[in-house]
């Protein structure tokens, strides 16, 4: 097996990637508004109700016609998933492992094509599109290596007299339930490591981005995948999504998406129902409130930047994104001037152009939200530096706005807004901002900018979040390099892309001969 490494990203720059990027964004173009079907087995399933997804960039434009799945269609998903899993857990580990790898190679040659359809129904920019393929393709094979490693012989202590052993068994049926955001990859990452443990799942994608959905599951399939193993069920989360998380042959529950959601699902997942014989595992990956924080003793120049970076790119819809810059007083005026002309520079609009580097918001009702956010900022005594307001086009788009002199406490410093705005707060000195920093209720990603060891030793103590970063920006986690996830109500502290995410998928069983 040759060593993981990271995929690397498509350089833009090149005119023939260039070119390839606007031929695959033209050919999705040509193959908007498709039907596609429910997958469950070999069963391709069409209902009445219909689920259509849209692209933000162009309100009215449809990208796929998708089943809504109705409670006796999970039902359904349910049986089949169970009898697969019959067959499935059996299955030797290095046989599911090599469906990763070929998928991963699928990916690979299919990447124009992904991008251009996340670009499409999300609104991706050209990078942030390639970047989240080749996070899907790093997942795909990370698992697959990681299965090889737990497949293999697990140390245990031998006493005389035993020989004992510890092998690892799939859970059962799970069910991944994903966001939108990053829509190839954590809707892969949580699918393939279900299904390389030995489980059979039930994907309900997210209602924004079934198309990417649709395309994974093409992947599977041409990987070589048997049917049954994965199976595909759009539909709302509030309905289909209930009743599986409910049902009492669910043996866990992956999910990623809101703090809201996330909690229902913990809850729902705690009664037991009739018939069910075990307690149900939830791994529930869920948001943040992350913030970058400055000192005085910091690079400025590279402070704006990274704080601009996370805070803007993908729309700010990301759990990872910058939503809260704190600065300490001294250097406060000086990088609030820096961060608000790196904002104006950056452009807004349909990201099918290379040029936009901010696209539309997902949807109406994010729109709405981000933008009543933004109001309440302003009552609460937030000053609007830029920004602020829609940005032309058919589309949900929003400028990349800077709210300053927010107070700690203040509704815009303390919930998720999972759009374009970053609220500025000023902290007295380096510990007050740390204080402010770890005063919400999430805990997913933060960064220090200081060029003082004592304090950026101090911010690996006292930093309370599941991925710090240091002298850099809190997005852009590498798969093996940076395991991601958070702290509090960011989740159960899990950690996708790391060595111990498979555990999440798998039981132990230890075995003691007497031998002698
Ligand atoms: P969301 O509204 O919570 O939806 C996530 C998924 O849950 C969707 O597939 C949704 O289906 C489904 N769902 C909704 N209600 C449900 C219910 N009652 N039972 C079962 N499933 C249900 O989140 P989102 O808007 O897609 O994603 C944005 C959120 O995800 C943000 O809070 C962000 O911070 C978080 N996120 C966290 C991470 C992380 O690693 N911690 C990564 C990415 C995103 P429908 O689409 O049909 O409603």
């Amino acid at each position: 097996m040759k060593e993981f490494r990271n995929e690397t990203y498509t350089d833009f720059s090149i005119n023939e990637n260039q070119k390839k990027m606007e031929d695959a964004i033209k050919k999705a173009e040509s193959e908007l508004g498709k039907e596609y079907p429910i997958i469950i087995g070999n069963e391709k399933i069409i209902l009445d109700d219909k689920l259509k997804s849209f692209n933000p960039a162009e309100k009215n434009q449809v990208i796929g016609i998708f089943q809504k799945a109705d409670k006796e269609t999970g039902e359904k998903a349910m049986k089949k998933s169970l009898n697969f899993f019959k067959g499935w857990k059996f299955s030797p580990p290095e046989e599911r492992a090599e469906f990763l790898f070929n998928a991963a190679e699928i990916m690979r040659q299919r990447r124009f094509e992904i991008n251009a359809w996340e670009i499409l129904e999300v609104g991706k920019g050209w990078l942030e599109a390639d970047a989240d393929v080749a996070e899907a393709i790093d997942f795909l094979e990370f698992y697959a290596g990681e299965m090889l490693r737990y497949s293999k012989e697990q140390p245990v202590l031998q006493i005389p007299g035993e020989k004992s052993e510890l092998v690892y068994l799939p859970l059962g049926v799970g069910v991944v339930i994903p966001p939108w955001n990053f829509p190839m990859a954590i809707l892969c990452g949580m699918t393939s490591a279900a299904l390389v443990t030995g489980n059979t799942v039930i994907l309900k994608p997210s209602s924004d981005s079934p198309m990417i959905g649709q395309l994974f599951m093409e992947i599977l399939q041409e990987a070589g995948l048997p049917p049954g193993i994965v199976n595909f069920v759009p539909g709302s989360g509030s309905i289909v999504g209930d009743y599986l998380v409910q049902h009492p042959k669910t043996r866990f529950i992956s999910f990623t998406g809101s703090k809201g959601v996330g909690l229902r699902i913990v809850e729902q997942a705690a009664i037991a129902r009739e018939g069910q014989k075990w307690i149900k595992r939830v791994v529930a990956e869920m948001g943040g409130k992350d913030a970058i924080v400055v000192d005085n003793d910091a690079n400025l120049d590279s402070a704006a930047s990274g704080i601009v970076y996370a805070a803007f790119g993908y729309q700010g819809q990301k759990c990872s994104a910058c939503s809260r810059a704190i600065v300490v007083s001294d250097v406060y005026d000086e990088v609030v001037d820096k961060i608000v002309e790196r904002t104006k520079k950056l452009t807004v609009g349909p990201t099918k152009l290379y040029e936009n580097y901010m696209g539309a918001v997902i949807n109406e009702k994010a729109y709405n939200s981000i933008l009543s956010y933004i109001e309440k900022g302003k009552e609460e005594g937030g000053r609007l530096l830029t920004g602020g307001e829609p940005a032309e086009g058919n589309g949900y788009f929003i400028k990349p706005t800077v709210i300053a002199d927010v107070k700690p406490g203040d509704t815009i410093e303390q919930e998720e807004i999972f759009g374009p705005v970053l609220a500025v707060i000023k902290a007295k000195d380096y510990d007050e901002a740390l204080e402010i920093a770890n005063d919400t209720d999430y805990g997913l990603t933060g960064a220090v900018y200081s060029d003082n060891r004592e304090k950026l030793e101090k911010a690996k103590k006292l930093f309370h979040c599941g991925n710090l970063y240091l002298n850099r920006k809190c997005t852009g986690a590498f798969v093996g390099v940076h395991p991601f996830g958070g702290f509090n109500m960011s989740g159960t502290d899990s950690k996708a892309g790391g060595r111990d995410y498979l555990l999440l998928f798998m039981q132990a069983k230890s075995i003691s001969e007497k031998i002698g």
